[in-house]
């Protein structure tokens, strides 16, 4: 026959045997990798759920005040973000300088269509990139990866024509002030490039080859002491480009993840902050939280909230018949029993202090309540617990209160109309529910 602490259920009590699960221990942050290798996918970043069961973290999430760690997924849309942000002040750059230095040095009255069909072409993809990073965000957020496709598409697509439209003033007019200013316009590019899109892994090498390619191609070509010269001096400046890029990188994704870890830390804390140590459901201070949040979301909707707070009795014996670390067992499994109890995703049960719990029930009215407590009640008193070898059981009481909330009143009132019954329950032989009168002040 078990123990029975507390008053004895009016049916005796029903041998539900709960399994001592482990709490799961949160994880904790994990070390920054030095810096991503080409893509930045390897990070492991799981946010901690808030407390025991998924459903119950994810619900109780909304009233945290720092943001949840990013994915990768959306580290990456970032990287893209940051790279469209740096770029669009070059958007049209191409065809500025095109125009600049062809009507400056008077190779657009020489190949008037070359220059002037040029600047049309080069102004209408500077036009079709600016018109896509316009509403780049949307775009990422509706198809990710066609959005960077295209997006890294266009920016090589404007690197490969003007390293094309440089090799054509190489080849129609070389050494000549045309073809050089568009050379150093393009080892421009390239170091500007370098500096501004260097952390991105999808252009941080194709970006400046395009620009070079075509010229080097030339430059080959046309082996003459200038050209020979000039490559032996663009190698040097490409070799230079790639070692100063790896410190780009470097800084960008180091910058990221630190601030990822901060985040992921940031929520940690919060989270501890708000979990009780011993059961890990959520704190008082959570509840407070909670119960404010509630409170003002059913004044918008006009809804009914409910409030149980649930007292284990003569709880005091347990820790004086089998010590204060069986009391803590207690604790937990009653914990894990309310949980457990209530099927809502917006329910929520706290650890009040002490022995006390609390639950909070939106949208329930006062019968949807009584319900529900007389459900934790039955749960409660079901658990099973083993004190070395004997069986022991507790029972609660429960206060309940219902309103339908009001902005000109708080929820202290709420409470204290919970407690009020809780003690009615105390008074009226414990292992019960007792329900506050109807708050006549409420609508
Ligand atoms: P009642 O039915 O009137 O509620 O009687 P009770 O003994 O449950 O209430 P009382 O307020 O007299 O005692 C509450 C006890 O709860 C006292 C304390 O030993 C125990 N308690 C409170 N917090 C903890 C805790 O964290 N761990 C343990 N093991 N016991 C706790
Ligand atoms: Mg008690
Ligand atoms: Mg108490």
């Amino acid at each position: 026959m078990p123990l029975h602490y507390g008053a004895r259920g009016p049916n005796g009590c029903s041998g539900r045997h709960i399994r001592d699960e482990t709490l799961k221990s949160r994880r904790t942050a994990t070390e920054i990798p030095d810096v991503i290798s080409e893509a930045p996918s390897s990070l492991p970043i799981d946010a901690p759920a808030a407390h025991s069961g998924p459903d119950r973290g994810a619900r109780s999430l909304h009233t945290l005040r720092s943001k949840a760690p990013v994915s990768d997924t959306e580290l990456a849309t970032q990287c893209v973000l940051d790279t469209a942000a740096r770029a669009s002040t070059a958007t049209f750059i191409y065809p500025g300088v095109w125009l600049a230095i062809t009507l400056a040095t008077g190779a657009s009255s020489q190949w008037p269509w070359l220059v002037w069909g040029n600047a049309a072409g080069l102004f209408a993809l500077s036009l079709m990139r600016f018109l896509f990073n316009r509403d780049l965000a949307q775009r990422l957020a509706r198809r990710p990866q066609t959005a960077k496709r295209v997006f890294h598409s266009l920016s090589l697509v404007s690197a490969l024509y003007w390293g094309t439209l440089t090799a054509t003033t190489l080849v129609l007019a070389p050494a000549a002030p045309v073809s050089w200013a568009m050379l150093s316009m393009t080892a421009t590019m390239c170091a500007a490039g370098n500096t501004m899109l260097g952390f991105n892994p999808v252009l941080r090498y194709p970006y400046p080859l395009m620009l070079m390619l075509p010229v080097v191609v030339v430059q080959a070509l046309q082996p003459t002491r200038e050209n020979l010269l000039m490559l032996g001096l663009e190698l040097v400046f490409m070799g230079f480009l790639v070692r100063s890029s790896a410190l780009v990188k470097a800084d960008y994704w180091n910058g990221r993840q630190a601030q990822r870890l901060a985040e992921l830390q940031a929520r940690e804390l919060e989270l501890a902050s708000l979990t009780d140590g011993l059961t890990q459901i959520p704190n008082r201070i959570h509840f407070d939280r909670q119960v404010k949040y509630e409170w003002s979301r059913q004044c918008r909707h006009g809804g009914h909230l409910s409030l149980l707070v649930v007292d284990l009795d003569h709880f005091k014996n347990i820790n004086d018949s089998f010590g204060h670390p069986f009391g803590d067992t207690c604790l937990k499994r009653v914990a894990q029993a309310l949980q457990g109890a209530f099927g809502r995703s917006t329910d929520f049960a706290a650890r009040y202090g002490g022995e006390e719990f609390v639950v909070l029930l939106p949208d329930t009215d006062e019968a949807g309540a009584q319900a529900v407590a007389k459900h934790l009640l039955d749960a409660v008193r079901a658990l099973s617990l083993d004190a070395e070898g004997m069986e022991v059981r507790v029972t609660c009481s429960i206060g309940l209160a219902s309103t339908r909330p009001r902005h000109d009143q708080s929820p202290h009132a709420l409470i204290r109309r919970a407690d009020v019954a809780l003690y009615d329950a105390k008074r009226g032989g414990r292992n019960r529910v007792e329900v506050a009168p109807a708050d006549l002040t409420a609508g």
